[in-house]
């Protein structure tokens, strides 16, 4: 589903599954693929909106948890895009990827990424993103930030009237706080996180961090 000029937003398709964009520029670039299994129904959703995953030049991820990054590498032999991940990712790989697995007693999925983000940039042609780090739901939370047409693609940190849960390996609830207090100085026209549904609108943007604020940080 086309949201703006440049950016399409498939919503995820079943548990453990997550919300995945997709940057139409002059590099495409598919941000959380989601899990495998969902994949070939993803490709479809790609096809009607006429994208050919070949296409797309990068496969990158809001943070390593698997119901993000499970297919990056299935999508990437489909595709031929390149895994990019952030220097933050790489430095918190044991903590959220090899723990979290544990954690959920479920296997690692394997991929290697071919290339890291520069710390704090990530440009499609048009449209430009600036990565912050964002950690409090996993360490390795980035947020990607689209000043000039005010998206933010938020990962796990930030949903329609909640929050990223803290217990996973690497959570930590003050620093989520930190994290979305920070976010909300953005100006911000589409709130796009990894699960349930967007946030369009600046005036419900800025509702959903004041509801955040009054009523989930208490319970963090
Ligand atoms: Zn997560
Ligand atoms: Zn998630």
């Amino acid at each position: 589903m086309k949201l703006t000029k440049n950016l399409y937003f498939y919503p995820e398709k079943g548990m453990l599954d997550c919300n995945t964009y997709v940057i139409r520029d002059n590099i495409s670039i598919i941000i959380d693929p989601g899990l495998t299994q969902f994949l070939p129904e993803l490709l479809q959703d790609l096809h009607r909106d006429g994208i050919d995953p070949k296409d797309i030049g990068i496969i990158t991820n809001t943070h390593l948890h698997g119901d993000h990054y499970w297919a990056n590498e299935a999508f990437k032999k489909i595709s031929g895009a390149k895994i990019v991940s952030h220097p933050i990712q790489k430095k918190f790989w044991d903590t959220t990827v090899i723990q979290t697995s544990r954690f959920f007693g479920l296997p690692t999925a394997e991929f290697t990424e071919d290339r890291l983000l520069d710390n704090d940039k990530l440009s499609a042609g048009e449209l430009e993103f600036e990565l912050i780090h964002s950690p409090g739901h996993s360490s390795d939370s980035i947020c990607f930030y689209c000043k000039s047409e005010k998206i933010l693609i938020c990962g796990d940190v930030i949903f329609n009237q909640n929050t990223g849960r803290v217990d996973l390996p690497g959570g930590n609830a003050d620093e989520l706080k930190q994290s979305i207090l920070k976010l909300s100085q953005l100006e911000i026209e589409y709130l796009l996180p990894g699960h349930m549904d967007i946030i369009i609108g600046q005036e419900k943007v800025k509702n959903n961090f004041e509801f955040v604020k009054k009523y989930i940080f208490s319970q963090l």
